[in-house]
């Protein structure tokens, strides 16, 4: 049986009184979550210390960051490192997304770095990947996740492995309210899981946990989580309210 996981990445999102608001709301609304199962809140970085001391007895509930810094410290005004994090009570930390490549620049060699960073510090890493859509309309989102994956994970070893979990995010679905089809979300992640078993074995295929995100809500989210290959999914929007998210998190655990 592998792990399923419901993520939130709250992005730029929420003062810090906000934020506390919404944990407050969601551990009076979630359910209890069993062994296998994981729900992660990746707020800002200002806010983490308060998410992780709400969060620190709710079993399988854990802090996540949205990002963190690709060297081990010194002079990078502004960064943060992943010791910094584990310190602070994150256990998960959302790294590769479409955003930071885009936005931040974050190429395979960054994150490369920022993933040895991470899994220095104990961190699990919720490693994004998802093509854009000239791609997609091209037909070719198979062979470019696929080198994203390889350029990534590949050079980890199957013991690091076990600490990755990904997140396919096709970039045309981020934040534009048009999900992939359930059909799309399944082929892709079926394409991820043999990516990885031809990689590392079957065993690391089969375990791997594979998130879907991209527009992801309470409305599509049983018929997402009842595919085969989706292990949960990676919430941007909808993870913003407690009762759309509750009801992503009821529709991973009844999944
Ligand atoms: C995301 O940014 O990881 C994401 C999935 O965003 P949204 O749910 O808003 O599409």
């Amino acid at each position: 049986m592998r792990k399923k996981i419901v993520a939130a990445n709250w992005k730029m999102n929420l003062t810090l009184e906000e934020g506390k608001n919404l944990v407050d709301s969601l551990v009076a609304t979630l359910p209890a979550i069993s062994e296998m199962r994981q729900v992660v809140i990746a707020p800002p970085y200002t806010h983490i210390t308060q998410t992780a001391a709400q969060l620190e007895e709710y079993e399988h509930i854990y802090t996540g960051a949205q990002n963190c810094y690709s060297e081990a410290s010194g002079a990078y005004t502004g960064e943060v490192s992943a010791a910094m994090l584990q310190s602070a009570g994150v256990h998960y930390v959302i790294l590769g997304h479409s955003e930071r490549r885009e936005y931040f620049k974050e190429d395979d060699t960054v994150l490369v770095k920022k993933i040895e960073q991470a899994l220095n510090n104990n961190l699990q890493v919720i490693f994004c990947c998802g093509e854009p859509l000239e791609v997609r309309d091209g037909d070719k989102q198979n062979e470019y996740v696929e080198k994203q994956i390889q350029a990534a994970l590949f050079h980890l070893s199957a013991d690091q492995l076990k600490s990755i979990s990904i997140a396919y995010e096709p970039i045309w679905a981020i934040g534009t309210g048009r999900t992939a089809t359930s059909q799309q979300a399944q082929d892709m992640h079926e394409h991820i899981r043999s990516v990885i078993s031809t990689k590392f074995g079957e065993g690391a295929g089969k375990t791997m946990t594979i998130l879907y995100g991209g527009s992801c809500n309470a409305g599509n989210a049983a018929e997402l989580f009842a595919c085969a290959d989706v292990d949960g999914g990676l919430i941007g929007g909808a993870s913003l309210k407690a009762d759309a998210f509750t009801a992503i998190v009821n529709a991973m655990i009844q999944s």
